[in-house]
């Protein structure tokens, strides 16, 4: 009897064993067992290692007006993993990336009990939130290569159900050109499904049921948006371009009457642009100016918009080749001497604002 018994622990040992195997032998490359003769091996590590740290030096020294020189360290070390093709879609990116949104995911989870939330998602993908309302601009999930190479690989930067429950506390989705860094198919049917807006100029998704087209070539386009939730935005839309195409710039205020304004890829430097150095005339105070960190001039534009705080956006678009990446230290630059207060984000987070 003893003997039987022993035997059917084995046999259970091993089924349990095998079963544990099953489900947890994922599809690993040997790794080499040391440095020496293996530099690529070197860098993977010594990438993993910065990225991680970076994650936790941004947790400690969160979003603020005039960065530190210890936030800044974190985000120039990112832009020296970001400008190195190696690390393109590797698991270290893909391991610091899904860190990032999961904790950007966690905390919309948290009502905003007043105030203005600023989220960066990804690229210009932001969120901004009140008590009242939660607005999104040009969603993507993003993929981890230069467009040209990123045929037959499916990583994306936000996945499906991260992207899934940001769409979900989001009211309504404005988007501002057609272009993929800026338009995801998929993001946009998930707002079409749950019956919740999308505003788009008329050059994006033209015949697409669902999905509104706002804008007036000739000046500003006003409306009033009422959301499902019964709340009103107040819409203002200029008529900008990324050269030869339309991109449309709202200027949204909410229930709270904060108001916030997205450039897209606001890029014109004719004279179509002269609307830039009025929107402070033709539109409420401004608190938060979303603004892609490679518009020309950067610092004119940002006198026409006279916002309380400027979030900039469009660092690090792993699609583009590194040479329209555009780094973090390069905003930084830019704006070394405006006198608005500005902010620079990384992927996964956010800024609040009174
Ligand atoms: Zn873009
Ligand atoms: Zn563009």
């Amino acid at each position: 009897m003893k003997r039987f018994f022993n035997v059917l622990m084995l046999v259970c040992a091993a089924f349990v064993t095998m079963n544990v195997m099953a489900q947890t032998a994922p599809e690993v490359k040997p790794k080499p067992k040391k440095f020496h003769g293996n530099p690529d091996y070197y860098l993977e590590v010594q990438g993993a290692h910065i990225f991680r740290n970076a994650d936790v030096a941004l947790d400690e020294n969160p979003p603020m007006v005039n960065a530190t020189a210890a936030r800044k360290a974190a985000l120039y070390c990112l832009d020296a993993l970001h400008h190195d093709v190696r690390y393109d879609n590797s698991e270290a990116m893909r391991e610091f990336a899904n860190s990032r949104i999961n904790k950007l995911v966690a905390d919309l989870e948290k009502p905003v009990k007043k105030g203005l939330k600023i989220y960066k998602v990804y690229n210009e993908g932001m969120v901004a939130r009140t008590k009242s309302v939660t607005v999104a601009f040009d969603l993507v999930r993003g993929t981890y290569l230069a467009r040209r190479q990123h045929a037959g690989t499916d990583y994306r930067i936000v996945t499906d159900e991260q992207m899934k429950a940001i769409v979900d506390k989001c009211d309504v989705m404005f988007l501002s050109h057609n272009h993929t860094d800026h338009i995801d198919r998929w993001v946009v049917e998930q707002f079409i499904a749950a019956g919740k807006p999308v505003i788009a100029n008329p050059e994006i998704l033209a015949n697409v049921d669902g999905v509104d087209h706002w804008r007036d070539d000739e000046g500003i386009f006003t409306n009033e948006l009422v959301l499902k939730n019964g709340e009103k935005l107040q819409v203002k839309i200029f008529p900008g371009h990324q050269k030869p195409i339309r991109n449309n710039v709202p200027v949204i205020t909410t229930p709270e009457k904060y108001t916030i304004s997205h450039t897209g890829d606001q890029h014109d430097r004719k004279s179509t642009a002269d609307w830039i150095a009025t929107v402070k005339d033709n539109a409420p105070k401004i608190d938060a100016l979303i603004v892609n960190c490679w518009t020309p001039n950067i610092l004119n534009t940002l006198k026409g918009f006279d916002a309380r705080y400027v979030i900039t956006a469009h660092e690090n678009e792993m699609g583009h080749s590194i040479d329209h990446r555009e780094a973090f230290w390069l905003t930084f630059d830019k704006l070394k001497t405006t006198e608005y207060p500005y902010v620079v984000m990384s992927w996964g987070e956010w800024f609040s604002i009174k």
